[in-house]
Parts: C-alpha cells; sequence; structure tokens
C-alpha cells in the first residue's frame, strides 16, 4: 500500500472470530487505495465473551462502522440503538454504523448484496416470478428468506435438517414462508425458480448436500452462498443438470458494496476487479 493516512484519517473493519480468513479488509482497501481516500478498513477480533464491550467502547463515532461476521451477528443487532427494517427481518445485522451523537445503527446488507449476486451472475432473474427454496436455517438462510420476501417472492421455502429452526423462520416471516425437510427437497423444486443453498455444507472439509437439483425446472437459477470452493459440488450438480448458477463471491461483494458507501460516504469504483483479487487471494481460478 503507497499511500499514507494522516491523523484526519477515516476508520471502518470487520469484527468475526476468527477474522484472519476475511476478504473484507482486501476489498475495502482496494477500493480506498482507488479513490484516494484518507480512510483505512481494518480487521478486528475481540474475545469472544468481550465482543458488547468492544463495540461498547466504540460509541461517539472513533470508528465509521464494521462489518460484522461469525459468530456476532446475532450479538451485532441485539447491542444496537435501532435496527433498520432489513436488519430487524433478518433477525441479525452485518453492519454496525457509530454515530457522531453515540447512537449505534445495526443494518443488514446480506440480502442486498444476495439478489445484487442474481442480478450480475443470472441476469434477467426475477425474484417475484416463482417460489425460492432456501436450504438451511441459520442466520444466512434467515437473512436470504427475509430479502426474497421483501423482493415480492410468490412463496419462500425453507428446508433444513432440523426442521424446528425452519418453522421458527417461517412462523416470524408470515404467511409466505413455509418450513419443510430436506427430504421433501423433490417436491419443493419442482416449481422452483432459484434453490439457495444456505447450510454451511459444501465448505472445505464438511459434508455434501444431497438433493435432487435436476428436478427443478430448466430456468431455475441455483446459488451457493459458500465460496471456499469456488463452485462446490451443490453447484456442480446445477451445471451438470445445465442450470444458471450464482456463487458465494458474488454475494460477499455484493454486501460490501452497500457496506462501503455507508463507512465512506462514496459509492465503491466499479473499476476495480476485487473478484480477481478475492479469487487470487483465495488461491482460486475464475471458472472458464
Ligand atoms: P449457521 O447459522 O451455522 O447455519 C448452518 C446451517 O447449515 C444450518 O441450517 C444447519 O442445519 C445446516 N447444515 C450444516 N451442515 C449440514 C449438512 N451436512 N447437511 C445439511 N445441513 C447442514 O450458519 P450461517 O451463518 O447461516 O451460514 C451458512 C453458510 O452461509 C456458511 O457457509 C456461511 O459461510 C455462508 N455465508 C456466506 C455469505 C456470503 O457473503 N457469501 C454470507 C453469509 C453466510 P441444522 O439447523 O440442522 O444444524
Amino acid at each position: 500500500m503507497s499511500r499514507s493516512l494522516t491523523g484526519g484519517a477515516k476508520v471502518a473493519g470487520v469484527v468475526g472470530s476468527p477474522v484472519r480468513h476475511s476478504l473484507s479488509p482486501l476489498i475495502h482497501n482496494a477500493w480506498i487505495e482507488r479513490l484516494g481516500l484518507d480512510a483505512v478498513y481494518a480487521p478486528f477480533c475481540p474475545p469472544e465473551m468481550g465482543f458488547e464491550a468492544f463495540v461498547q467502547g466504540l460509541r461517539g463515532g472513533a470508528i465509521a462502522g464494521l462489518n460484522v461476521t461469525l459468530p456476532f451477528k446475532e450479538q451485532a443487532l441485539a447491542v444496537a440503538d435501532g435496527p433498520t427494517p432489513a436488519a430487524q427481518a433478518a433477525g441479525a445485522a452485518n453492519l454496525l454504523l457509530f454515530k457522531g451523537d453515540g447512537q449505534i445503527l445495526a443494518d443488514n446488507t446480506d440480502g442486498a448484496g444476495l439478489l445484487a449476486a442474481f442480478a450480475r451472475q443470472a441476469p434477467g432473474f426475477d425474484p417475484a416470478a416463482a417460489p425460492v427454496v432456501i436450504l438451511g436455517a441459520g442466520g444466512a438462510a434467515r437473512g436470504a428468506a427475509a430479502a426474497f420476501v421483501a423482493a415480492g417472492a410468490p412463496e419462500v421455502l425453507i428446508l433444513n435438517r432440523t426442521v424446528a429452526r425452519a418453522e421458527a423462520i417461517a412462523e416470524r416471516l408470515g404467511a409466505r414462508v413455509r418450513a419443510l425437510g430436506l427430504d421433501q427437497a423433490a417436491i419443493a423444486f419442482a416449481e422452483a425458480g432459484a434453490v439457495i443453498n444456505a447450510t454451511s455444507a459444501g465448505l472445505s472439509g464438511q459434508g455434501e448436500l444431497d438433493v435432487p437439483l435436476a428436478a427443478t425446472p430448466v430456468e431455475c437459477v441455483v446459488m451457493d452462498m459458500v465460496y471456499k470452493p469456488l463452485i462446490t459440488p451443490f453447484l456442480a450438480q446445477a451445471e451438470a443438470a445445465g442450470r444458471r448458477t450464482v456463487d458465494g463471491l458474488a454475494m460477499l461483494i455484493g454486501q460490501a458494496v452497500p457496506s462501503f458507501t455507508a463507512f465512506f460516504g462514496v459509492a465503491p469504483p466499479a473499476d476495480v476487479d476485487v473478484r480477481t483479487l478475492a479469487l487470487n487471494s483465495l488461491g482460486l481460478n475464475e471458472r472458464i
């Protein structure tokens, strides 16, 4: 990094545990550098029990804001003074903004990032055109379900190994959201406009999901939130069946865009290829 910071530099960052693997510093600092901002984006890893004290100590605006990653997203919502509707619906915050008057605002840009990833990698996809199937019932699934409800999906089906967790999300998000078991995937897939893997299955070293993606309509778009590996076994199965696919890295970059604007008051530059930077850092290649 060739630029130097002044005493008036604006500071933002990402907080998680662990945070060492996070691609957010790479992405945000590339944008900062391109724009020549007097700013920096840093990683923070407080002890898991110390998250609340860490955030409370930032009241007053010493730091402009923080992205929040595992395992702190629910705690971030709880510690804030006010959530945006997106954070409230998702039940979690991936963005905290520290106001000059001491207030902390919680937002969630994961849903916007998910929809941006579809717009980029599956042009023409209409979230309101057909039912959306979400596999998993953790925080990521809940945020995705809330985003698709807000985007007008006629129905959102949440399928999870532990059905009770899917039911809890459905109860919270209203009549358009239904809970099913993973064993009902073939039925749920039959009319799906999109199928999203929001489980951690497929992550390097974890188990794989065994669901019949070929049971989806040919125009169905298949997405995996996992991005390491970039082409998970789930996406490989979708590609083999001839379905359009969206990957988790597009979502990660998609959620970073509104976060950057919220921190620094300016949109990130479009001419920095942060996707290639991220792929290089992961030791991955763009698919051909
Ligand atoms: P989480 O709260 O831990 O939930 C994990 C979910 O995966 C649960 O529904 C769990 O089912 C399910 N699961 C785990 N292993 C499974 C297996 N072998 N078979 C079937 N289901 C399995 O995690 P999260 O925060 O929601 O995150 C989920 C994934 O999304 C993670 O891989 C995360 O990295 C990714 N993510 C990516 C982005 C992005 O920007 N690309 C953003 C957010 C999250 P049970 O309820 O039955 O345990």
